[in-house]
């Protein structure tokens, strides 16, 4: 009979890896576990906080992933049983596997900013899960509803969070936007870190763009959010700064998705370990844990490393069902970040398997050169848009 790969999660890394296996292995059987019965992208959702992309533009459907011969069950996964080898979804069905592949992404720590819970997130948007994209239209219709004159703020969580370069990016597009219709207000981003990706030219970029309309407040001058008042609209900083808001966005702390928790695949820090040749559990070896649910530092939670990691889980997953090594591990990441509609900058890395986890290959990777170059940030808006049409195209077909 032939293999049985499960997939649990159709997102980034799920979708890749379920592609991946069908194009590549015709001779096994796959089945993808995902709620979703359509994907809204997180990135490019910045875009339409910007006024750049519609809903429409961002949302996938799994019918291609469905005629390549992948086996969908709309359904969550409810609990796993790494020793039986079994899966059980909520609706009731249960699932043998030889080899599993999980990428069910993040949870949102609620609770563990004061006063940010799931009720209050629906008055600060978070906007950081693919869901069905109500939390990224709240969020801009909550934008298009404010006066001008107010004060957006946003608070940003200390490391590691899905995104590095996300919550920049996402000043940037806020700012766009209300440069364009509301030229009176600010952007006020409140970061519990001191330092963050692609720091230098996002700050040129806001600086050449929007002027004083965008303020960043690192850690050190009180940029830490220590409690959120969804009522009173305000964030309370770590000296006692109690910020009014016309639209707040709190990005909260974050961990790996329930799922893994809940079937001991998770360690004290919230996060997977995985090894970083095959991205096997640590605790579960037939069990291959990729995106953003890993610990895979020094590599980003990006879209990108969920798609390399897919399919080099994959490879090695079906290597050892048939008894051979796993492939060489290389994993490259390129993150986009919009800085205005036609100013794109990018950070680009390659990893490897080290001996005692993931490494980065010294001087292979680089950001976008600073300066004055408009004809560059063009193309790089240009480069980011074929990135998204074609990494999605990868995942869904
Ligand atoms: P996801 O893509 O979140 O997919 C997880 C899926 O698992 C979901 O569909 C969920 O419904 C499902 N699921 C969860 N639990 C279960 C369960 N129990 N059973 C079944 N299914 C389950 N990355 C980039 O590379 N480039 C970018 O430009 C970029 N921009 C971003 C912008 C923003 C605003 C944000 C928030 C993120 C951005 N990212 C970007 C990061 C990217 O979205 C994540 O790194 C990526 O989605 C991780 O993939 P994943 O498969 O781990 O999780």
């Amino acid at each position: 009979t032939a293999a049985r790969l499960v997939v649990v999660g159709g997102g980034f890394g799920g979708a890749s890896a379920a592609r991946f296996a069908r194009a590549t292995y015709p001779d096994i059987q796959v089945t993808l576990v995902e709620p979703l019965t359509r994907f809204v992208t997180c990135p490019y959702g910045n875009l339409l906080l910007g006024g750049y992309r519609q809903i429409g533009d961002i949302t996938h459907s799994y019918d291609g992933l469905r005629a390549q011969g992948v086996r969908i069950l709309h359904d969550w996964a409810a609990a796993i049983d790494p020793a039986a080898k079994t899966v059980r979804l909520r609706g009731g069905e249960t699932l043998a596997y030889d080899k599993l592949i999980l990428s069910p992404g993040i949870a949102l720590r609620y609770g563990a900013l004061p006063g940010y819970d799931e009720a209050a997130a629906e008055v600060f948007p978070h906007a950081w899960v693919p869901g069905d994209g109500s939390q990224t239209r709240l969020l801009r219709r909550q934008l298009e509803a404010m006066p001008d004159g107010g004060v957006v703020g946003i608070a940003i969580p200390a490391n590691p969070f899905r995104c590095p370069p996300g919550p920049y990016e996402r000043i940037s597009m806020i700012a766009a936007y209300l440069k364009r219709h509301k030229p009176r207000s600010k952007v006020l981003a409140l970061d519990a870190k001191e330092a963050f990706s692609k720091q230098g030219l996002f700050q040129d970029g806001w600086k050449a763009l929007y002027g004083p309309m965008v303020e960043w407040v690192p850690a050190s001058s009180d940029g830490k959010v220590i409690r959120v008042d969804p009522a009173e609209k305000t964030f309370e900083s770590e000296f006692g700064v109690r910020h009014k808001l016309a639209v707040g966005n709190v990005i909260p702390p974050q961990s790996a998705a329930r799922i893994v928790i809940d079937s001991g695949l998770a360690d004290q820090t919230g996060w997977a370990q995985v090894d970083p040749t095959t991205l096997a559990s640590r605790v579960a070896p037939d069990i291959h844990i990729i995106g953003d649910a890993n610990n895979a530092a020094p590599m980003p939670k990006s879209g990108f490393i969920a798609n390399n990691t897919a399919k080099q889980a994959v490879a090695s997953a079906v290597a050892a069902l048939r008894g051979a090594a796993p492939p060489e591990a290389v994993y490259f990441n390129t993150c986009y970040s919009h800085v205005g509609e036609e100013y794109g900058i990018s950070v680009v890395n390659i990893f490897r398997a080290g001996p005692n986890g993931f490494v980065e290959v010294p001087n292979s990777g680089g950001v976008s050169p600073r300066g004055d170059l408009p004809e560059q940030r063009r193309l790089e808006a240009l480069y980011a848009d074929a990135w998204y049409a074609s990494i999605t195209r990868d995942m869904f077909g």
